[in-house]
């Protein structure tokens, strides 16, 4: 069957002399593994369209019993050239990609998946400012299309919702992993034992689950929060999604930010 489809490409691996294998996520077949061979002859038709981040249009010869299918052409449709030249953007576009990879590997098709990666990584490439919390938008939207989304919005036990909880001075919650809810302080007061979340950064997850793109490219991250609103997530997703590992790209953007 020869199939064309809208894909952007995961990683992208030399292989023998002059192919390259290629792990794309397609709109219309999910994540497939793909040969291009004669990619690295000198002369080859491909250009920038078989590097991990670029969006392409791609003719595929699809055999159901193979695991490997063959890529024989590539239009570009975008290489996001100003992901490219930006250290921020860049590693954490890698590392979204990174995260497709791991989610995708045994699930089927998933077009919202392929849409939200799409238009995130657009709306990354036009971000004037800090696309950080981008790149937390694109966890949290991944956990729901996963079908994981924690109840946030309030306290478990008493219902009170995150945003009273901080009118009324409420600092740190007990965030339960396993149910994907939390507890306020006055519901469960912490030990020393337990891991206190700052209530700002449920607070700050359960407005990334509601606003849309555009929205959350004008917010602004409060650095105090960012710790505990990544280790959540994190945290979260390593416990939902059981492939789940450490994202290099992201792990080499923190180290180098810390520095
Ligand atoms: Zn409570």
């Amino acid at each position: 069957m020869i199939i064309k489809v809208d894909a952007i490409v995961l990683r992208s691996l030399d292989y023998q002399e002059s192919s390259k294998i290629l792990t794309i996520f397609t709109r219309e077949q999910g994540a497939l593994s793909v040969i291009v061979k004669g990619a690295r002859r000198a002369k080859n038709k491909f250009g920038a369209s078989l590097e991990p981040l670029a969006h392409i249009n791609a003719v595929l010869y699809i055999k159901e019993t193979r695991e490997l299918q063959l890529l024989t052409e590539a239009e570009l449709i975008s290489s996001f050239p100003k992901i490219q030249c930006d250290f921020e953007k860049l590693f954490l576009s890698l590392s979204i990609l990174e995260l497709v990879y791991v989610v995708t590997r045994h699930t089927e098709q998933n077009e919202l998946l392929f849409d939200l990666l799409k238009e995130t990584l657009e709306t990354i490439e036009n971000a004037t400012k800090s696309v950080v919390l981008l790149f937390y938008y694109f966890e949290v939207r991944v956990i729901e299309l996963l079908g994981y989304r924690p109840s946030i919005e309030g306290c478990a036990s008493c219902n009170k919702s995150v945003q009273d909880l901080l009118q009324q001075g409420a600092k740190r919650a007990l965030f339960e992993f396993m149910r994907g809810s939390f507890q306020c302080e006055s519901c469960f007061p912490l030990q020393d034992a337990e891991f206190p979340v700052d209530v700002r950064a449920i607070a700050l997850w359960e407005q990334l689950s509601r606003l849309n793109v555009k929205e959350i490219k004008e917010l602004y991250l409060n650095t105090d929060v960012q710790g505990d609103l990544d280790r959540i997530i994190t945290m979260y997703l390593e416990h939902h999604q059981p492939e789940m590992r450490k994202l290099r790209a992201k792990q080499m953007f923190d180290a180098i930010q810390n520095q």
